[in-house]
């Protein structure tokens, strides 16, 4: 396992019982709440209408993004806005066939099941979804050998809403049978400042408007570390005795975590400086990186890649990633080196 620093552990997805606790705290109930992706929720608001109108439930709803984007929070607040009951799991969770079965036949009428990374589902498991999801009915096999035979069992209608950072993963029978397929992007800084003071109102903490700014800069976009973030910094105002958050404050809390005032982390930093210096500023293929800096290939392209690539500090080419001169800016090198050593091949 690599080594994670402070900061990372923020944004990986390292999943404490207390960050779990915040997660769930903070999460909005109504689509009013959510911050931001304006133009998914107003599709979603219409099509949520629409079925509504019909006394239907809706169709299937595929949610794709990194993690932390709020894809979650948005599953739970469809089945609020549709009065459903939400069953919840994962693609890894269902091992058998029979685990499937079980929580299917449980469904209520309109009920929604949530599959979080259902890119991790197995093959056998994802056949017996397709008539489920196509039909509401599953083929069971029962017994073995000469006598098996297969058993039809009607479902309620329910509403699949499946849950991926890994879209490209999915097979294509499965993503054929999602009616909506939505993607969450990055949020503005604007919208980060927006959760982070509805945060800071729910956990009463009291914080200047620039520490919201300096707080909202770092969080790489993403709402689960703006409010990771809050918390750490309402940490060190406790243990200082400071009652209102100010931007020193704010920013002692982020350097301490080795956040950069752009959301970068020591393990963004790393693989930039990898890419520059072992890799002559590429291109480098993704094995390549992860393995000079002890990643993992998944929390490469899952964290770290497309942040870095929002920025603009890093290009995918065919032969591989390339560090642009803007992360050659941030890491304070001389962006001629790239240059000259190239010249030197
Ligand atoms: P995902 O399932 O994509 O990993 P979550 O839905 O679990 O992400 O979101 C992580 C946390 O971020 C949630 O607890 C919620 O508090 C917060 N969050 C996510 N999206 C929003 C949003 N649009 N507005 C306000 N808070 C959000």
């Amino acid at each position: 396992m690599p080594e994670i620093k402070n900061g990372d552990n923020i944004v990986a997805e390292e999943e404490k019982p207390e960050d779990k606790v915040l997660d769930l705290t903070l999460r909005p109930r109504i689509l009013k709440e959510f911050v931001g992706q304006e133009k998914l929720k107003r599709n979603l608001e219409v099509f949520m209408e629409a079925a509504r109108k019909r006394a239907e439930p809706t169709e299937h709803i595929l949610l794709h993004g990194g993690p932390g984007l709020g894809k979650t929070t948005l599953a739970h607040i469809i089945a609020h806005e549709m009065g459903a009951g939400i069953r919840v799991t994962s693609g890894p969770a269902i091992e058998r066939t029979g685990d499937l079965a079980a929580i299917l036949t449980n469904l209520a009428t309109g009920g929604i099941l949530f599959i979080d990374e259902c890119h991790a589902l197995n093959r056998v498991i994802e056949e017996i979804l397709y008539p489920a999801m196509e039909e509401y009915a599953i083929d069971l096999v029962i017994g073995k050998g000469p006598s098996a035979r297969t058993l039809r069992l009607d479902l309620p209608r329910f509403t699949l809403i499946g849950a991926t950072t890994r879209p490209s993963l999915l097979s294509s029978p499965l993503r054929d049978r999602f009616g909506m397929i939505y993607q969450l992007n990055f949020y503005q800084d604007l919208d980060i400042e927006k959760i982070i003071a509805r945060s800071a109102r729910i956990l009463a903490i009291s914080l200047e408007e620039k520490a919201i700014k300096t707080i909202a800069r770092r969080s790489r976009k993403t709402p689960r570390v703006a409010n990771r973030l809050l918390k750490r910094v309402r940490d060190l105002a406790q243990v200082k005795g400071q009652e209102k958050v100010t931007e020193k404050l704010a920013k002692e809390a982020l350097d301490m975590l080795e956040i950069d005032e752009l959301g970068l982390t020591e393990t963004d930093r790393t693989i930039l400086k990898a890419i520059i210096e072992k890799f002559n500023g590429g291109p480098a293929g993704l094995k390549a990186i992860a393995a000079t800096t002890h990643q993992e290939v998944q929390a490469l392209e899952d964290i770290y890649e497309p942040f870095l690539m929002q920025l603009g500090f890093i290009n995918r080419t065919p032969r591989g990633r390339v560090a642009t001169a803007a992360a050659y800016k941030h890491l304070k090198y001389n962006s001629k080196l790239k240059t000259q050593n190239s010249k030197l091949f």
